[in-house]
């Protein structure tokens, strides 16, 4: 899920223009610019957004910063410059990006959605897991509507029906507050 980031907060100090592709990202992954802008809206700083193709990829590098905790959905450190999203996630978000409707696969979004939101407010500062995840929840139908073509009304309330179900699931961590 939506995680996290109980690393140390190395994070460079930050750039106040656009970021570029000067940062090296962990083996297996690729910059995904399209979802930036989502990132970017929320962070409110220019971040990265960094994606790999295959659960392998993702999963030994969660295993890698994270140990044997559970492979979240998403990563970020509080105050960095850069979210990380697991495969799903990101194939979703890119689908949402590149289609006119996306009507049939709202459910399918809602976690997606959630999570990058989620990650972009730990960019902002913030590392609590349950003030974070509120955030996201408050934040995210607004990012939906903006950068992933959903339509205000019936499709944002099936979404937000469908996130609230998703973040009501996620550990105890991220459930305390709301
Ligand atoms: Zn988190």
């Amino acid at each position: 899920m939506r995680w996290l980031a109980m690393l140390a907060a190395t994070a460079a100090a930050a750039a106040s223009t656009p970021l570029d592709a000067a940062a090296t990202p962990p083996t297996g992954f690729h910059r995904v610019r399209a979802l930036e802008p989502a990132a970017t809206y929320v962070a409110r700083k220019p971040v990265r957004a960094w994606c790999t193709k295959t659960y392998l990829g993702w999963d030994a590098y969660m295993h890698r910063v994270m140990g044997d905790s559970p492979v979240p959905n998403g990563l970020a450190t509080a105050g960095a410059d850069d979210l990380y999203l697991a495969p799903l996630e990101c194939d979703n978000l890119l689908f949402a990006t590149r289609t006119a409707s996306v009507a049939a696969i709202l459910p399918a979004l809602a976690g997606p959605i959630e999570t990058l939101t989620h990650e972009a407010i730990h960019l902002r500062g913030e590392a609590d897991e349950a003030v974070t995840d509120c955030a996201a929840m408050r934040t995210m139908g607004a990012v939906a509507v903006r950068y992933f073509h959903v339509t205000r009304g019936a499709e944002l309330k099936k979404l937000m029906t469908a996130a609230w179900a998703y973040h009501r699931s996620g550990r105890a961590v991220y459930t305390t507050i709301c």
